[in-house]
């Protein structure tokens, strides 16, 4: 293999990782713009010197870091200070008290990726740290194939970063998503299919035209942002793993990289080892990975989705069995929620949280609820939901299910009467309620 070459203008970080690793026969790669092992065609990870790392970090230097996922820039993949910080991350950890007592259990938190800087949703997580590796690789073109957010933050952060960007979505995507993609004036190409036909086009472009694509060629890269996720509900809790965690999984992703930053922030002695149980999420409409693990099966039947939650509508995902694996080995689940079951979990989070989630959140909740009610999650258990997207982006999903203003005059009198009638109105569905 040939040595690593650094752009020699820019300054090195102690160097924490030289190489792509592949995930299933171990095989070694230069740390490059490729996926996919040349030997067994597994997918390729980035593999860490944890020693290097524990060297260079502590509680302490972390803590000192910036208020962003880069405080935690040495388990990145990013070999230069050059990186793209657009105030990514360190979103809020709420004590989520009220919705742990409608529930029927004590110790919940929310850690509120609603909030995500700049696009609100995690997916700012990943494109920062994918477009950061793009830069250091030389690609000025930076693409991706999306369900929505993935398109919002790649965008974004590309604007910010002055590279040129090109989009790929399905081209029945919520308007807040398409608005929220658009605006910031990359290409953006809306595919007459579904996301796994766009992703399949996006492969074959990746190909032909050598642009770096956030979550195919830079995918090892790009995913390595999620494990941020992990670390921050670490340091939020004051350095120690919760007891049971829920995530949602479109690819899978995400709730991989969770673990695996768990792991090794335990590996470089930053937290008490334990056992975290690990529960997932998804649609009924596309539940792959939840039906696989209903049936005991280690391997994913891919679907065609049919759901509002299309953000996290993946029928043939990538990391399914990667999935599987974890939830099985940390006495986890994996289950999934019907459409009205997401709209009612989307307003009990905002009425008991006043958190707005989108469509991937009320999945999350959902599921919380039914592991709840079916006695998976112990009620004493310190247990952390993740809220992965913000509910401003798919309004669709809950109109005609929400409430309306009262249309009133600008006179003292009209306001009196809707007054008297909305609290007449509260009181008769107290009493639907009570019988
Ligand atoms: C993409 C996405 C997910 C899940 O991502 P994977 O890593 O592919 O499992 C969850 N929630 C939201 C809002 C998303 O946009
Ligand atoms: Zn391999």
């Amino acid at each position: 293999m040939a040595p690593i070459t650094n752009s020699p203008t820019t300054r090195s970080i102690t160097q924490t990782f030289s190489h792509l690793k592949c995930k299933e026969c171990g095989a070694k790669y230069e740390p490059i713009a490729m996926h996919v092992c040349e030997l067994c065609f597994g997918p390729l990870e980035v593999d860490y010197n944890y020693e290097a790392i524990a060297s260079k970090v502590s509680r302490e230097t972390i803590a000192a870091g910036p208020n962003s996922i880069w405080r935690y820039r040495h388990f990145l993949p990013v070999q230069t200070e050059n990186y793209i910080d657009v105030g990514t991350g360190m979103t809020p950890l709420l004590k989520a008290n009220r919705l742990a007592r409608r529930l029927g259990i004590k110790n919940l938190y929310i850690k509120n990726d609603a909030v995500n800087m700049p696009t609100l949703s995690f997916k700012d997580r990943v494109v920062s740290v994918a477009l950061s590796r793009a830069r250091e690789l030389g690609f000025s073109t930076v693409a991706c194939a999306s369900t929505g957010n993935l398109a919002n933050s790649t965008a974004a952060i590309a604007a910010h970063a002055g590279l040129d960007c090109c989009v790929f979505i399905p081209s029945d995507l919520e308007a807040g998503k398409v608005l929220g993609t658009v605006i910031y004036a990359p290409k953006v190409f809306a595919v007459n299919g579904n996301y796994d036909q766009v992703n399949r086009l996006c492969s074959e472009v990746a190909n032909t035209h050598g642009w770096g694509f956030v979550n195919i060629n830079l995918r090892p890269y790009y995913s390595e942002g999620s494990k941020t996720l992990g670390y921050e509900v670490a340091e939020q809790l004051g350095w120690q793993l919760p007891d049971h965690i829920v995530a949602p999984l479109a690819s899978g992703s995400l709730f991989t990289k969770i673990y695996k930053g768990f792991q090794e922030f335990i590996k470089v002695g930053l937290v008490e080892d334990k056992p975290v149980r690990f529960s997932g999420a998804q649609a009924d409409g596309c539940s792959p990975i939840a039906v696989a693990f209903r049936e005991g099966r280690d391997f994913i039947t891919p679907v065609k989705p049919k759901t509002i939650a299309k953000s996290i509508a993946i029928g043939n995902p990538a990391d399914g069995v990667y999935a599987l694996d974890i939830a099985r080995k940390t006495n986890g689940n994996i289950d999934s929620v019907s459409d009205a079951e997401i709209i009612e979990a989307m307003k009990l989070l905002a009425e008991t949280e006043g958190i707005f989630t989108e469509t991937a959140g009320g999945t999350t909740i959902a599921v919380l609820k039914k592991l709840v009610e079916a006695g998976k999650i112990d009620p004493d258990e310190v247990t952390v939901v993740y809220i992965t997207g913000n509910g401003l982006k798919t309004q669709e999903a809950i109109q005609g299910y929400v409430g309306e203003p009262l249309q009133i005059e600008p006179k003292l009198d009209s306001f009196e009467r809707a007054w008297e009638r909305s609290i007449t109105l509260e009181r008769l569905e107290w009493q639907e309620v009570s019988v």
